[in-house]
């Protein structure tokens, strides 16, 4: 499902983000072979990196601290902007939905009572038990 990057960040984080691209604070925007990379020089110099593939972010990259904690940080989303406007068409982000199979299983009455103590045991429904076990398979 491809949906607009913005949706991924944290609306504080996206605001903080359009502070930095209004300030004009993105420099040293370079075409690279995985996609772009720029420098956010908001208080310290942080560099970003944006992995594409065509107009679909692959990876977002960020030297500043908020970003190795896996979040997406304001420089990126400066980036981004930045990128926007300069692009023919918006990057966006392709999200892998899970897929949802519905499967009906047969159980013997002595498994099904095997199952729900485990079921029991474990705290969780007999349907997530199951569920779990097939995704094994
Ligand atoms: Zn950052």
């Amino acid at each position: 499902m491809i949906i607009a990057w913005q949706k991924e960040f944290d609306p504080a984080v996206l605001d903080l983000g359009f502070t930095d691209y209004q300030e004009g604070v993105v420099t040293g925007l370079k075409k690279r072979t995985y996609g772009f990379q720029a420098s956010v020089a908001q208080g310290k110099l942080e560099t970003v990196e944006i992995h594409v593939k065509g107009a679909v972010i692959e990876k977002l990259v960020c030297t500043c601290d908020a970003a190795k904690k896996d979040g997406y940080c304001r420089h990126m989303a400066a980036v981004l902007l930045t990128l926007d406007e300069m692009l023919p068409s918006p990057l966006t982000f392709d999200i892998v939905e899970e897929e949802t199979v519905n499967v009906t299983v047969t159980l013997p009455k002595s498994e099904w009572s095997r199952w729900q103590k485990l079921a029991q045991a474990a705290g969780v429904t007999i349907e997530s038990l199951i569920a779990a076990e097939l995704k094994k398979h």
